[in-house]
């Protein structure tokens, strides 16, 4: 479609960063196009109401950019899934394996709870081990999940795959 060809063309491909080998996806180009953010706001913002989300979980750091434009739209809360140690408040926290070693997420207990249906937003997805921690987080919050709504999916990393199973039907949706 012609919005796909529109955030396509504003994602840039940055060789070998952050090390070598890799082939980093730059969404600031995307950001910096008002056409472009506004056409990904508007689509990340049907999929959220189309799925019947009450609260929109935005993954440190570009879901932040992503999600709360996207919470407004839809007229929903905004809820911040950030690395440890940095939220003030009581958290609930998720571990995760990396490549090498593992990463930590936390949320805020009070902002989630029984009732809430949320949609997480974020721009990739790569291995899938950001996602599924999240979801396990949210659940453990008390929440359930309306699913995960991304900008671009690196397939052949088969972040998908891994989800199945933690998404247990919750939609994946990459634009
Ligand atoms: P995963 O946990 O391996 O799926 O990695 C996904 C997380 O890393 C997301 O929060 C993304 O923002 C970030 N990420 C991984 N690869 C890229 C990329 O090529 N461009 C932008 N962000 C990326």
């Amino acid at each position: 479609t012609d919005v796909r060809e529109l955030l396509l063309s504003r994602i840039r491909d940055v060789p070998d960063y952050p090390e070598p080998g890799v082939m980093f996806k730059d969404i600031t180009p995307l950001l910096a196009d008002p056409a472009a953010f506004v056409a990904l706001t508007d689509a990340l913002s049907e999929i959220t109401v189309r799925h019947g989300a009450t609260k929109v979980v935005g993954l440190e750091a570009r879901g932040f950019i992503l999600g709360a434009p996207v919470a407004v739209r839809a007229g929903l809360g905004f809820v911040p899934v950030r690395k440890a140690g940095k939220l003030p408040g009581a958290t609930l926290g998720q571990s995760y394996d990396l490549e090498y070693g593992s990463a930590e997420i936390e949320v805020h207990a009070e902002d989630l709870s029984e009732g809430d249906r949320v949609m997480i937003i974020d721009d990739v997805l790569a291995t899938g081990g950001t996602a599924e921690a999240s979801l396990q987080l949210i659940r453990r919050a008390g929440a359930e999940v309306a699913g995960v709504a991304i900008l671009m999916e690196l397939g052949f990393l088969g972040g998908r795959a891994r989800l199945e199973p933690t998404l247990a039907g919750a939609p994946l949706e990459a634009l």
